[in-house]
């Protein structure tokens, strides 16, 4: 629907069709156990969300009305309880049709700078857009197909909290009766653990290797550094909160207080609980 955003440029919000609403949000892991009345608010914000958001596809994706619900509510229901302001200040987000390799320069634990070209899901600049496979925003909905806990929008737009105040180090701005101490204490003997348990995982003889590493509550990457555990985290604590929640329960408590949700108690009593 080339214009749909740009026919009311002044516009709060662009309203969703319910139905399409509907179909676009049903097969995601973090739309489980979430109340009608939240749904109705998650919607609204979405809403709110297109209509602040200018969306370009690349190599002639044509970024149509449903990729575009699709990428607002997985994006929205981070801010569900924190407002959509979080996303001001940028408005670009860029579609590619799948994984993309853009030359780039990183800096490895030894400060030396490399340039790589890595297929990337995603990515988040300071200041600037959001980038995004399609392929992977699809796969998250995916019931046959996904990995639990993968969610390539929620990963870039929990940076994108993260850079409200500077560079995505894991620490966004923390809420007037948050204990910062408290945030770090939680993340950062978490993020030793959880890198301890990567070492273990990948000194394993190759056969064993890749079935240690699936069997870990979060996905791998998130060892990278303390700003993707945070992303990562992020992603595991709205698509797979049965596995963080036992596995890193501080962290838990933190991002629930961040996020001000708590998608665990949403699923209600699992199978082995005698609430
Ligand atoms: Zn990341």
């Amino acid at each position: 629907m080339p214009g749909w955003f740009r026919s009311r440029p002044a516009a709060r919000s662009r309203a969703i069709d319910p139905a399409l609403w509907r179909e676009a949000t049903a097969g995601w892991l973090f739309m489980r156990g979430l109340p009608q009345e939240s749904n109705g608010r998650l919607k609204e914000a979405s809403e709110r969300f297109l209509a602040m958001k200018h969306f370009s596809g690349t190599h002639g994706l044509e970024v149509d009305a449903r990729m575009q619900v699709e990428i607002a509510a997985q994006a929205c229901i981070l801010v569900l309880e924190l407002g959509v302001e979080w996303y001001e200040g940028w408005s670009e987000i860029i579609v590619y049709p799948s994984q993309f390799a853009p030359e780039r320069e990183v800096m490895d634990e030894a400060g030396v700078v490399h340039v790589t070209n890595d297929a990337m899901a995603g990515g988040a600049w300071l200041g600037g857009p959001v980038v995004l496979s399609y392929e992977d925003v699809a796969l998250a909905g995916d019931a046959e197909a996904r990995v639990a806990g993968y969610n390539v929008v929620i990963h870039e737009f929990a940076h994108k909290l993260d850079m409200r105040n500077g560079d995505p180090n894991g620490f966004p701005p923390l809420h007037a009766g948050m204990d910062a101490g408290l945030w770090k204490s939680a993340f950062a003997s978490a993020y030793r653990d959880f890198c301890a348990r990567v070492d273990d995982a990948d000194r394993l003889p190759e056969a064993r290797a890749q079935a240690a590493l699936d069997a870990l509550p979060l996905d791998p990457y998130a060892a990278e550094s303390a700003g993707e555990f945070f992303a990562v985290g992020s992603e595991a604590f709205f698509e797979t909160p049965e596995l963080l929640a036992p596995a890193y329960p501080a962290v838990y408590e933190q991002l629930r207080q961040f996020y001000r949700q708590d998608p665990l108690a949403r699923l209600g009593p699992g199978p082995g609980s005698h609430a």
